[in-house]
């Protein structure tokens, strides 16, 4: 037996398949805020006894007698229980053991079901001196007895027990032939009633539960949540969207249009880490999965083919942009990585990304900040060789990052291989509960892998750094020409390299592309990883190298997403040429 007060609720429960909808006169608390049930006339029952029967459930519809409606005169009692059941319900509950058996008695001769409620009464609760658990001594224990034996025989068909210890409940049950139905009176009645609001979290935070309620669910914060977002939405101009408006007819709408703005902006920004957590939490709260692609801005393709993958992977996508100081090794580098705040604001607008979370550097780390994550290791080889400290940057601020966006699912470009591994590692190690998705590398038409770095490249600087993609091309081709061995493999990279007098080489590794294990020999699917300088712009670069792949197509086609515009690449007979000539 479940509470309900009003048609949808009541349709709600029913489809749950309760055997019992009490419209009770707990509605004084809980739907009047009312201190007691007291206040509540028979007016108010019959009106939401009313309003539940219109739900037409398969469940009886139980209608409480309200305080002073039955214990006045037999007289009263029918007539009060005939206004409810006029309204809908199909039987009624009164409080009260022998002092009510007579009036029990008249109103099941005049056929009205009647259920009984014993043990603590909350129409009695000031005589009771508040709403304490009763039956707890003999004397009460056995005046209980009494009572139950006394409403039974006066042909109540079932009995509503709250508030007694379990002894006292399994008793009662014992006892009687009609069904004991417990509220705090132990799992041996033979059913159980709650309160609606109870049960499904509906009260406010603050309100203190008694021992004998469990919540099954936290529809409060839900609602508030959900209330929360959508004024949001409102205020920020994100609803309605125009897919949610109505349109005039084409002609007169067209003159219209001129004059209206035509954007609906539904992107939310946000500065605070406390403001992204709540928002966080909101989505949470609502069901909803969070997708979430960090980033350092200044956004190219790359970039939104990973907002893409998270978008199918989430009902909300959160990007970041935040230039993480603490991962740059070369403080020129911290000071002349490219920005273009709005040109990524408009981007990610338009891909439909729902927030863009941009903290001040502050807000990530104030003066007092001295924490940070590190992950062993597999930081220690490839990039994390070369550059001191910036991969306790990377995990520090993800870390950071995943505690403000609170995602389901992150995305990872394969471009930043080191990093993805190192972020799957710590992911694990640290139980973060977040699934990490990798993104294919998007490259230029030439070849060149994006990076928001390339931009810093001037026009022969670009031409150059054509050698970098064309050494991975070099790579494919020694493999798929029978090398195997990392140092063979090593030097057809070194050699391409070499071939470009603004290039200079950092390193070109083998290895395996979870644990970055270095390889001496490929005998299966191996990584190559490097990293080029041209003039003084770090570009890295990586391919999987397939033993088996004897003609390896061109990676210029084989992996960009944007073919056409742009530098021709290297060309492959080129290179063969110049790996017969040395
Ligand atoms: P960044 O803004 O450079 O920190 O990169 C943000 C994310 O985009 C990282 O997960 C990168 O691996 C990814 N990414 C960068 N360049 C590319 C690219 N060319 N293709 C795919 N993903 C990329």
């Amino acid at each position: 037996m479940v509470t309900a007060y009003d048609c949808t609720f009541a349709q709600l429960i029913d489809r749950a398949g309760v055997d019992i909808l009490l419209v009770g006169d707990s509605l004084g608390m809980v739907v009047q805020g009312e201190h007691s049930t007291l206040p509540v006339t028979i007016e108010e029952m019959v009106y939401h006894t009313r309003l539940v029967a219109r739900a037409r459930s398969n469940a009886l519809v139980l209608g409480d007698l309200p305080f002073l409606s039955y214990q006045t005169s037999r007289r009263d009692a029918l007539e009060n229980a005939g206004k409810l059941i006029k309204a809908g319900a199909e039987a009624v509950k009164l409080e009260g053991g022998r002092a009510q058996a007579g009036t029990i008695r008249a109103l099941a001769r005049a056929d009205i079901p009647v259920v009984a409620h014993i043990g603590l009464t909350p129409q009695s609760v000031h005589r009771m001196g508040g709403h304490k658990v009763q039956g707890r001594d003999e004397e009460s224990r056995q005046r209980l007895l009494d009572d139950a034996r006394a409403i039974a025989d006066a042909g109540a068909f079932a009995v509503v027990v709250e508030g007694v210890p379990l002894e006292l409940g399994r008793e009662i049950t014992a006892l009687l032939d009609i069904p004991t139905i417990g509220i705090g009176a132990g799992p041996f009645c033979d059913g159980q009633v709650l309160v609606m609001h109870d049960l499904l979290g509906l009260a406010t935070e603050d309100h203190k539960m008694p021992r004998f309620v469990r919540r099954y669910a936290g529809l409060g914060a839900q609602v508030t949540a959900a209330v929360e977002a959508y004024a949001e939405d409102v205020r920020a101009g994100g609803f309605p969207s125009d897919a949610e408006s109505y349109h005039a007819p084409r002609a007169a709408g067209a003159a219209a249009a001129a004059h209206e703005p035509q954007t609906c902006g539904r992107m939310q920004e946000i500065e605070s880490v406390a403001g992204m957590q709540r928002w966080a939490d909101r989505q949470r709260a609502l069901g909803l999965r969070i997708s979430f692609v960090p980033t350092m801005g200044y956004l190219h393709e790359g970039h939104l083919s990973l907002v893409r993958e998270a978008r199918s992977r989430g009902d909300r996508v959160v990007v970041s942009i935040f230039v993480n100081p603490i991962q740059f090794d070369r403080e020129e580098d911290l000071i002349s990585y490219p920005r273009q705040p709005e040109r990524d604001r408009r981007l990610l607008e338009d891909a439909g990304v729902d927030v863009l979370f941009a903290p001040h550097p502050r807000e990530m780390y104030p003066d007092e900040f001295v924490s940070s994550v590190n992950v062993e290791r597999l930081t220690e080889r490839l990039c994390g060789a070369h550059r001191p400290g910036h991969f306790r940057g990377v995990t520090t601020v993800v870390s950071k990052l995943f505690h403000a966006v609170k995602p389901h699912v992150a995305v990872f470009g394969e471009k930043d291989l080191q990093q993805l591994a190192v972020v799957r590692r710590m992911v694990r190690d640290l139980d973060f509960g977040i699934d990490i998705v990798p993104g294919r590398i998007v490259r230029e038409a030439d070849g060149l892998a994006m990076s928001s770095r390339n931009a810093r490249l001037d026009a022969q600087g670009r031409l150059a750094a054509r050698c970098v993609p064309a050494a991975m091309d070099a790579a494919r081709l020694a493999v798929a020409r029978g090398a195997r061995s990392a140092e063979e493999i090593g030097a057809a990279v070194a050699r391409v390299v070499a071939l470009e007098p603004r290039a200079r080489l950092e390193y070109a590794v083998l290895c395996d592309p979870l644990s970055l294990e270095p390889a001496e020999r490929i005998d299966a699917a191996t990584q190559i990883a490097v990293a080029v300088w041209v003039d003084g712009v770090r570009l890295i670069d990586n391919v999987l190298l397939d033993p088996t792949e004897t003609s390896p197509a061109r990676l210029a086609r084989h992996e960009s997403h944007t073919p056409g515009e742009g530098y021709e690449s290297v060309p492959v007979e080129f290179l063969l040429a110049e790996l017969d000539r040395r």
